[in-house]
């Protein structure tokens, strides 16, 4: 059995490695390193993909929800709801812009957004809610949808985990995860369910206004060379990045079915499992599983990653810390004990390997040592 590593970098890269090798070659021999042929023509492939969600690409999921809350003209001071239970880009892109990151609770068993605990952080002063579709699927975006048309404010749906899940509407309709809100963002970063050989990312919309806006703000806020319309940033997608991005695109639907794959084997030996609590399916979204997160009791969780260690198996924690308590979020003024859902999140979870190059046999291996673990 080869050895077991947590996430797939360099093993999907070593499958598609003439592919690869064949897109830097090209891109070599054009040499336009910036805003080159591929940069279009992934944008346009992606769209397809997305059923004809608009496609701009940007240097990184971060810098893509900057540009989405820069493109929506939100005023400064006004606050933006964030999911307590995140990595910190949500929280930091409001917070570089001048605007308020105002936390909210996630429910315990999906890790998203709790429309209750958005609902009662609403002010006067809300603005937006950044919606993020953690480990693979979806938020409640219809009740969160609802509150939003409610209260008047811009969703952003943070996609850069979830690329390929499909959000299932009360009709049963489905829609691309990142494409439902006014604005959708994603990152390339190499683990994500799309990833390139380095940084990128992309905003999605369906607005062509918005879309605009979205084009000139990355690009220095051009409309055309040298003509400034309104204050940019610089983010691009290299034409490098572009050129592998595209040879990937082809294979997402295989990766997102292998991980499928894998998930369930998890998911069905660990059913009846007193130890793991496996991750909660909503009834409005597919799972496309870019982590496979687990809930195991806190005294026992640091236990059973050292053992498992031990074993040669590889595990990380999404989340450890909730962004309340990191230090560069003091100053909103949250104490321990404000966000209990995602204080014990943070205490038992735990991420298990899973990737599209891990095999059936390297996931029975994982399941035995636990069950190992389980019973001794
Ligand atoms: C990775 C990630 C980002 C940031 O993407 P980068 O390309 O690394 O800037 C933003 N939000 C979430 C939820 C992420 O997982």
């Amino acid at each position: 059995m080869h050895p077991i590593r947590f996430s797939d970098v360099s093993d999907s890269c070593t499958l598609l490695k003439p592919d690869l090798e064949n897109a830097f070659a090209q891109v070599l021999t054009e040499g336009n390193f910036i805003k080159g042929t591929p940069v279009r023509d992934f944008a346009q492939e992606l769209s397809k993909y997305l059923q004809g969600s608009e496609v701009i690409p940007c240097g990184n999921g971060t810098d893509a929800l900057q540009i989405a809350l820069m493109a929506l003209d939100i005023p400064p001071g006004s606050e933006v709801i964030v999911p307590v239970f995140n990595y910190v880009s949500a929280a930091e892109a409001v917070a570089l812009l001048g605007l308020v990151p105002v936390f909210a609770d996630v429910l315990p068993d999906t890790f998203t957004l709790d429309p209750a605990s958005v609902a009662a952080k609403i002010s006067y002063k809300t603005r937006a809610i950044i919606v993020v579709h953690l480990f693979g699927q979806c938020a409640d975006l219809k009740t969160l949808t609802l509150l939003a048309q409610k209260h008047d404010l811009f969703i952003v749906e943070d996609n850069a985990q979830s690329l390929g899940a499909e959000y299932i509407a009360a009709d049963s309709t489905r829609y691309f995860a990142g494409t439902v809100a006014h604005i959708g963002t994603t990152s390339f970063f190499p683990t994500k369910m799309l990833g390139a050989l380095g940084d990128g990312g992309a905003l999605f919309t369906r607005e062509e206004e918005l879309a605009t806006a979205i084009r000139q703000i990355a690009s220095h806020g051009q409309s055309r060379k040298y003509t400034y319309e309104r204050v940019g940033i610089n983010s691009r997608l290299d034409t490098i990045q572009a050129a592998f991005l595209l040879v990937k695109l082809k294979y997402l639907d295989t990766y997102i079915e292998q991980r499928q794959l894998l998930a369930q084997e998890y998911d069905q030996h660990f059913q009846d499992s007193r130890l793991i609590q496996v991750p909660g399916r909503a009834a409005y979204s597919t799972h496309v599983f870019n982590h496979y997160v687990v809930q195991v009791p806190a005294e026992q969780r640091d236990n059973l990653r050292t053992y498992l260690l031990q074993k040669q198996i590889p595990t990380a924690v999404y989340y450890a810390t909730p962004l309340h308590l990191q230090p560069a979020y003091y100053y909103l003024g949250n104490f321990y004990g404000d966000f209990p859902v995602a204080e014990s999140l943070c205490q038992k979870v735990m991420a298990l390997p899973l990737h599209p190059a891990l095999t059936l046999e390297q996931v029975d291996y994982i399941i035995s040592c636990i069950k190992e673990y389980e019973h001794k």
